[in-house]
């Protein structure tokens, strides 16, 4: 009796000792990985002893599957597929076996891949590839890597030997995705480690044989599962799985840069999380070391001090959610008609008939009505679930009492999982509005009767922005992240990247905004980076970038998909301002101080406006009137209060208030309108200041911006400019104009000064009219004393009848233009 005792506990250490070490593929891709592996066993088995189970060499079992394709069509390229196979495992060879142990694995190695050869050859042959002959051809991808790194380990003085998964799991024959048969498969492994002395056993992934031994697979990404039967059947202490990333994510950190790994995690939400998408985890992983109770360690090859994520019965994390993950590749199947309501078993027979075609659904809801079953499953699977489901519905079908079923491809499933997301209230409305109010547009929504997780069915493109959107409300500091695309880097956009940089830091600290560049144009080139251009470099790095194309442009900010993306436009280019449409169309905002867009017919003006409420997109243009003053605001403000205007009075052109001020005996008209060109106060054409368009078209922002229907015909322009100016074909011709007219310029002048005024060029909004026009100033006038480029503007209203609204400063300037187009900015950041 003791003495069994005594072996019982004995056996118990021993197999307690024991650890399960599995690495994937990208752990095992290189010569260079591999040497990290075999580091990380040989750190293992200073106390314990251990299983390793291995995956194909990162990219092979893709490359299998292509090679057996290309195979069964007939196309010879097969071979090149098999050539990649035969030199990554050569090449592999020669880098991680020393030279004079070379030739025999070389030799063990060829053989294998003749076998390989060989049966791709008879696939070519005879055009015929089963799911058997399948899993033949890609179960040569972990046999070999086994088999390679097994002689490594030995080469490296390690105490291992190869065993061949395929003579421990037993499966049933569902080839390429077989079931465990686990009777058969725990005892073949209890005698194998009960009687194995090397301190490393070495396996092969993934791979298994039936009962009448063929070979079978378990199903892509199998490796993991092959692990825990092994981990399970020997009461191992702890699974490691081995990998390119440092644990199980909050999400899947190539899509989420700020994911960031969960330290510990029950099982059941590790199982949810893997169900639903996170593919660092085979999601029938858990089953077998469920009940065992068995640890799971996820680690990274490549940071194997990073502490990783731990799977255990409870999670010591009390975070309602755990984390956030996505399938891609769903088809959103819908089935309704009117003969559906109340008629039972419609359910049982649609499922019935999916089952059949072993199709596996991911997500169902039926509306109350019954009206309609919606569910998702793998868009691969979509045309055998048509035919299925027409089949079984045929007849109601014919008497129209079911439609046709409809079929949407190109969709996803994003989810929220986490234990206690029950006993938290709130957090799917979270959830979608957050999706809502980043334009992500919900097809349909499942929450488990566990409330482990909550999902939705959104578009295939809207995969990152839902993800990152969703990560920012439930992980992070609820820090917002804005992203630029910056077209125009001259005068005023390189003073808003000027102002950004200097003001970045103090944004992040203050207002939780972080406000990167992503994107920068000038007129020949355009330059990206995803995680914000280098605002101190940016002048050294964009004359290098790729060419300018606006619609790659486009292309390329549509393809980012980011949450807060905002288009501005620094430009007074028309065609630049005729794209905003397109971009709104995207929920991405524009902020503007180009006037064209907002002066130009009021069809358009509209159009733009509805569209930014419509995909809820900001359209920001306070820049266009005033440069940096709070005008377009200010009035936004008091027409949102319900306030109305009665009359605008205003000096709006900087430029011409800097002509006009300085304008005087002794600095003719042309010295002037010279001076103000070189110091960037007129438009680069000064014709468009001068001739008072650039004044009508900021009257009328305003005037459309207090409610009134206006067009740019509307407004009357009482021109100053003597004829031969307004006649000038080209800038030069107009500045040689200003010269050889200067006595009209005078006349005009010496006028005003004998009437003790000043000139200023007024725009005046009142009773529905609005006209643009120079005028004599007497010295008791608010705009008597506006001194250099400043602006003024008059707002009388129902609530400032008397004693108007006055806004002034400065209102020209390539710095205070760009504060105007920052602040835009920021206010989208604050909303
Ligand atoms: P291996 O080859 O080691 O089996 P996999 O490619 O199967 O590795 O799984 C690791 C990958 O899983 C990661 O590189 C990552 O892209 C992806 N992944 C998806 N969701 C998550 C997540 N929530 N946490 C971590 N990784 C995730
Ligand atoms: N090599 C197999 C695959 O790529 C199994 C695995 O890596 O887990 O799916
Ligand atoms: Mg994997």
């Amino acid at each position: 009796m003791k003495i069994e005792i005594l072996k019982k506990r004995n056996k118990h250490i021993k197999l307690i000792q024991m650890k399960v070490l599995k690495f994937g593929g990208s752990s095992v891709a290189s010569s260079e990985s591999i040497n990290k592996v075999i580091k990380i066993v040989k750190a293992s088995t200073f106390k314990n002893d251990v299983a390793v189970v291995v995956s194909a060499l990162g990219g092979i079992t893709d490359v299998l599957l292509e090679a057996g394709s290309l195979a069964c069509k007939g196309n010879e390229n097969y071979k090149e597929s098999f050539k990649i196979i035969e030199n990554r495992h050569i090449e592999v060879v020669r880098e991680l076996i020393p030279i004079n142990n070379q030739s025999s694995v070389l030799g063990t190695v060829k053989k294998m891949l003749n076998k390989l050869e060989n049966t791709l050859e008879g696939v070519f042959l005879i055009n015929e590839l089963s799911n058997k002959t399948s899993d033949k051809i890609v179960s040569f991808g972990e046999l070999l890597s086994s088999y390679i790194i097994s002689e490594a380990l030995k080469n490296n003085d390690l105490d291992a030997i190869l065993k061949n998964s395929q003579e421990l799991i037993v499966t049933n024959s569902e080839f390429s995705n077989a079931a465990v048969i686990f009777n058969k498969t725990n005892e073949n492994i209890k005698n194998f480690f009960k009687t194995n002395k090397s301190k490393i056993v070495l396996l092969p992934g993934f791979v298994a044989k039936t009962e009448n031994g063929e070979v079978s697979t378990l199903g892509r990404g199998g490796s993991d599962y092959t692990a825990a039967i092994i981990a399970a059947a020997t009461d191992a202490s702890i699974l490691e799985i081995w990998t390119d990333v440092s644990g199980m994510y909050t999400a899947n950190p190539k899509f989420v840069r700020q994911a960031f790994p969960i330290q510990n995690i029950s099982y059941q939400e590790a199982m949810e999380l893997s169900h639903f998408g996170a593919k660092v985890l085979y999601p029938p992983t858990i089953q077998p070391i469920l009940k065992k109770e068995i640890p799971i360690c996820i680690k990274n090859t490549f940071e194997p001090e990073a502490e990783g994520t731990l799977i255990t019965k409870e999670s010591s994390n009390k975070n309602p959610i755990k984390g956030i993950t996505h399938i891609e590749n769903m088809a959103l199947i819908t089935l309704e008609g009117s003969g559906m309501i109340g008629i039972p078993g419609i359910s049982k027979r649609l499922f019935e008939a999916l089952s059949l075609e072993k199709i596996s659904v991911s997500l169902i809801t039926q509306a109350s009505s019954e009206h309609s079953i919606c569910f998702a499953i793998d868009s691969k699977d979509a045309e055998k679930a048509r035919a299925a489901i027409n089949a079984e519905f045929n007849y109601e079908i014919q008497q129209h009492k079911i439609d046709p079923l409809i079929v949407e491809k190109d969709n996803a499933i994003i989810a929220l999982v986490g234990d206690n997301m029950k006993s938290h209230q709130g957090i799917s409305g979270k959830m979608f509005s957050t999706l809502g109010r980043n334009n992500v547009n919900i097809r349909a929504i499942a929450q488990g009767a566990s409330e482990k997780n909550i999902s939705a069915v959104i578009a295939h493109k809207d995969i990152k922005k839902a993800l990152n959107v969703l990560h920012a409300v439930f992980f992070e500091n609820q820090t917002k992240q804005l992203n630029l695309f910056v077209v125009g880097v001259g005068n005023v956009g390189g003073k808003l990247l000027e102002q950004i940089k200097n003001q970045q830091q103090y944004l992040l600290d203050n207002l939780k905004l972080q406000v990167r560049v992503i994107g920068m144009t000038n007129s020949k080139k355009m330059l990206f980076n995803e995680d914000g251009i280098d605002l101190e470099n940016w002048k050294k790095i964009l004359p290098e970038a790729e060419n300018l194309d606006m619609d790659l442009f486009h292309q390329k900010v549509t393809d980012l998909n980011y949450r807060n993306s905002i288009f501005v436009d620094n430009t007074a280019n028309e065609n630049i301002s005729k794209l905003y449409a397109k971009y709104l169309k995207e929920s991405v905002a524009v902020v503007t101080c180009n006037k064209i867009a907002c002066s130009s017919n009021y069809t358009n003006y509209l159009n733009l406006k509805q569209l930014a409420r419509e995909y809820n997109a900001p359209f920001l243009f306070e820049t266009n009137v005033g440069a940096g003053l709070p005008i377009i605001d200010t009035l936004k403000n008091l027409i949102a209060s319900g306030d109305k205007v009665t009359k605008i009075q205003a000096v709006l052109s900087g430029s011409l208030n800097f002509v006009l001020n300085n304008f005087n005996e002794e600095n003719s008209f042309f010295n002037v309108v010279e001076q103000a060109g070189i110091q960037g106060y007129t438009e680069p054409d000064p014709r468009i200041d001068l001739s008072g368009v650039d004044v009508m078209r900021k009257i009328l922002i305003l005037a459309r911006e207090s409610g009134t229907q206006l067009e740019l015909n509307d407004i009357e322009n009482d021109s100053f400019l003597p004829k031969a100016s307004l006649d000038a074909k080209s800038v030069p011709d107009f500045l040689e104009t200003l010269k050889s007219e200067a006595n009209h310029f005078n006349k005009i002048y010496e006028k005003a000064a004998k009437n003790n005024c000043r000139l200023k060029f007024v725009a005046e909004f009142d009773n529905g009219k609005s006209k643009v026009g120079l005028q004599e100033i007497p010295s008791n006038h608010p705009f008597y004393n506006l001194d250099g480029s400043d602006n003024i503007v008059l707002f009388f209203t129902e609530r400032y009848p008397i004693q108007p609204l006055i806004i002034k400063g400065a209102g020209a300037g390539a710095d205070v233009t760009a504060s105007g187009l920052f602040a835009d900015i920021i206010r989208i950041g604050n909303n």
